[in-house]
């Protein structure tokens, strides 16, 4: 079967990677460790390029966001009051088609039939499997002999070509046969004829023998539509294009648990989920001293957040900015680095006055008037416009970097989505070669990076497990609050005082008592007083440099030495993040003259920039080895540099162009600050 391009692509790229000291396996001499990565020496230059780009844009060129580097392990309070210890803790179920996770004591009764499917054909190659098997030439398929394989085939024939059908019910279809069997002998006969036929395009295997039961709940009235849809969605999640789907029958269910509301795909069997990390602080591996590698760097951001105030000398609005590692214990790591066990994420914190606040102050709250991005920030900004602000900034950083505005997705989370405290949630997703493709056959991409609105329900929550307060003080707050008319004072109050209340609430608080905390909570406000809301673009390290490799990624046709063209592998980073950002060559090695000069150079750049010299081989390959790893520029020093035709091209270089390869001739005091131009 022909390998299909994308994964073909990702072959190269991970091998490049290797060959080339990108990335390894982790212990790869002990076999490798299943989602864990290592940097080599190119990578670990990329990643400290990346890493460095993001800090400088996020805090040192901003007035108002200050950084953060807080510890790994925490107190293990911290996971509680994020929510973590329980949510990861408790029996979990998941779809198996949309991975949606639920808690087990959550999901809805439903009554219905439960229809098993117990596979699924690929409908073109058994279409063609069966025109041959009923040409009275062919020989039966192994097992069965040919009146009997005759007469299934002829049913099957009939029923296929007369209905275009969903789906083959066994025991309707096939009456009266091993039935089973059949299908399995009849899959091993479609795979001889794939083999026969190889010019026959059939993306993914020929069939999956794996079972699903679907619920077809009383509620939909008994219709069908759904019912196959979830059924074909599991099949060809698992690889099948446009599946014939093998029902083996139905049962009636009453009030059953196990089957996912929104489509009717059974569960997987209730488990633990939790994806932290557990370890022991302490000689005594005891649970009083359990702690937990953080999944986020988030959380410390929040705990900190108060020291942060009192001694940056911000005021809201402003950010805390952290780069760190994270740690989750994903339950299927995959493609390559993109689902990693262990990994390193880069988050903003940014914390704004809830709108009432900005009402009082600025007498409105701008409304976002366009799409796209809404200029400097202004005084009177709510929520909405500083959550677009961010979905801006962040694509501009992408831009910034390299990845083009049409190799990004932008996606609003639908309501259905949110997580229950986000008001809104925009995932940044890069079109990856793994991406799965729409009815269009547009890849649909793969999230680098999540910007949510997460009104203050972070810092609500520290504050109710610390039980410190969270809160600011807002002098200008207070200072318009009292000059407010009465009824638009008494309308902000309610207003702050019922979002209040139904945090409140919501953390199990019994009604009387939630009005209770929510009222001092608005008569705060009224003093100047509140929770600031935040703003969290969230991105990962690891899934953005392997973003960059594969935008980078590039095949080209170049002269060899002899003047012969041959294939070109190329990576076009941005001069800002290439691991190297010039390679330095004398054109011989064996001159004295020549290898001072260049080594030289070298040291005029090395202070200023990753430089690499190479005087080993012909100097078309050494432009190659560069290539391959994304140097955009290379300095060759030959004897014009030495002065030998003359004054005029003395202590001049050739300065060479990685992407289009063409060749200039600089003097050596206008190397730096032309590099230096490209690279910041
Ligand atoms: P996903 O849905 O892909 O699991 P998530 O929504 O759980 O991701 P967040 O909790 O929002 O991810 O984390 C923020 C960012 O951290 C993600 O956008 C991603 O770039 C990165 N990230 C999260 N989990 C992993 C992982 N297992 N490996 C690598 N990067 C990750």
């Amino acid at each position: 079967m022909p390998e299909p391009k994308e994964n073909l692509l990702m072959e190269k790229i991970v091998s490049l990677c290797k060959r080339r000291g990108f990335i390894f396996q982790s212990s790869e001499i002990y076999g490798g460790i299943n989602g864990f990565w290592d940097y080599g020496p190119l990578g670990a230059e990329l990643k400290r390029n990346v890493k460095e780009s993001w800090w400088l844009t996020m805090t040192r060129q901003r007035e108002d966001v200050a950084g953060l580097e807080a510890t790994i392990i925490m107190s293990p309070e911290i996971w509680k009051a994020s929510g973590h210890v329980a949510t990861f803790a408790d029996l979990m179920v998941e779809c198996p088609i949309t991975n949606k996770r639920f808690r087990a004591d959550q999901v809805d009764e439903q009554s219905g039939f439960a229809h098993r499917f117990i596979g699924a054909f690929n409908r073109t190659l058994l279409s063609a499997a069966m025109a041959e098997l009923a040409s009275s030439t062919t020989s039966p398929i192994h097992g069965f002999d040919k009146a009997q394989t005759n007469e299934q085939v002829l049913k099957l024939i009939g029923f296929i070509n007369r209905s275009n059908p969903t789906h083959i019910t066994l025991n309707t279809v096939l009456a009266g046969e091993p039935r089973e069997d059949f299908v399995r002998a009849l899959y091993a006969y479609c795979e001889e004829v794939l083999k026969r036929r190889p010019a026959m395009d059939i993306k993914g295997p020929v069939a999956i023998f794996e079972e699903v039961n679907v619920l077809q709940p009383y509620s939909s009235g008994l219709e069908t539509k759904n019912l196959y849809k979830t059924a074909k969605a599991f099949y060809e999640k698992r690889g099948i294009v446009d599946p014939i789907l093998l029902l083996a029958g139905r049962k009636e269910v009453d009030k059953t648990t196990a089957y996912n509301p929104e489509n009717g795909a059974e569960l997987t069997k209730p488990r633990p989920f939790n994806l932290m990390f557990k370890t022991f602080v302490g000689p005594v591996e005891s649970d009083d001293n359990v702690a937990y590698l953080r999944p986020e760097t988030a959380q410390a951001i929040f705990a900190q957040f108060k020291n942060v105030l009192e001694t940056s000398r911000q005021k809201v609005p402003f950010g805390i900015a952290q780069i760190g590692k994270a740690f989750r214990n994903e339950v299927t790591p995959r493609n390559y680095t993109f689902r990693s066990r262990e990994f390193e994420q880069m988050e903003l914190e940014f914390f704004i006055k809830p709108d009432e606040a900005i009402e009082a102050i600025s007498s409105s709250v701008a409304t976002p008037a366009t799409k796209g991005h809404p200029g400097e920030p202004q005084a009177n900004w709510g929520w909405q416009l500083w959550h677009q602000y961010w979905v801006e900034e962040r694509i501009k950083f992408y831009e910034d970097i390299g990845l083009p505005r049409n190799s990004l997705v932008e996606y609003w989370q639908k309501p259905e989505e949110l997580a229950h405290y986000a008001r809104a949630t925009v995932d940044i997703l890069y079109k990856f070669p793994f991406s799965k493709r729409d009815e269009k056959g547009e890849l649909m991409g793969e999230e680098l990076e999540g910007i949510a609105a997460r009104s203050d329900f972070d810092l609500s929550q520290h504050a109710r497990f610390s039980g410190k307060p969270m809160g600011v003080f807002d002098d200008e707050l207070k200072v318009a609050w009292e000059k407010l008319p009465k009824e638009k004072q008494d309308d902000l109050w309610r207003r702050y005082y019922e979002n209040r209340k139904k945090y409140l609430v919501k953390t199990g608080l019994a009604s009387e008592q939630a009005s209770k905390n929510a009222t001092n909570d608005a008569n705060g406000l009224a003093k100047g007083q509140y929770l600031p809301h935040v703003i969290e673009p969230s991105a990962g390290v690891d899934r953005l440099i392997l973003a960059l490799i594969c935008n980078a990624y590039n095949e080209d046709q170049a002269p060899d030495e002899k003047g012969k063209m041959e294939t070109r592998v190329v990576l076009k980073f941005h001069p800002r993040i290439a691991p190297i950002k010039v390679a330095i060559f004398p054109l011989l090695k064996n001159k004295p003259e020549l290898v001072a000069k260049a080594k030289a150079v070298r040291d005029l750049l090395r202070p200023h920039m990753n430089a690499f010299y190479d005087e080993a081989g012909a100097i078309g390959r050494r432009y190659r080895r560069q290539d391959e790893i994304g140097t955009p520029f290379g300095v060759t020093i030959d004897f014009d540099t030495l002065g030998e035709k003359g004054d005029e091209l003395k202590d001049t270089v050739t300065l060479r162009h990685r992407d289009t390869m063409k060749q200039e001739r600089l003097k050596i005091s206008e190397l730096l600050p032309f590099i230096m131009s490209k690279i910041h």
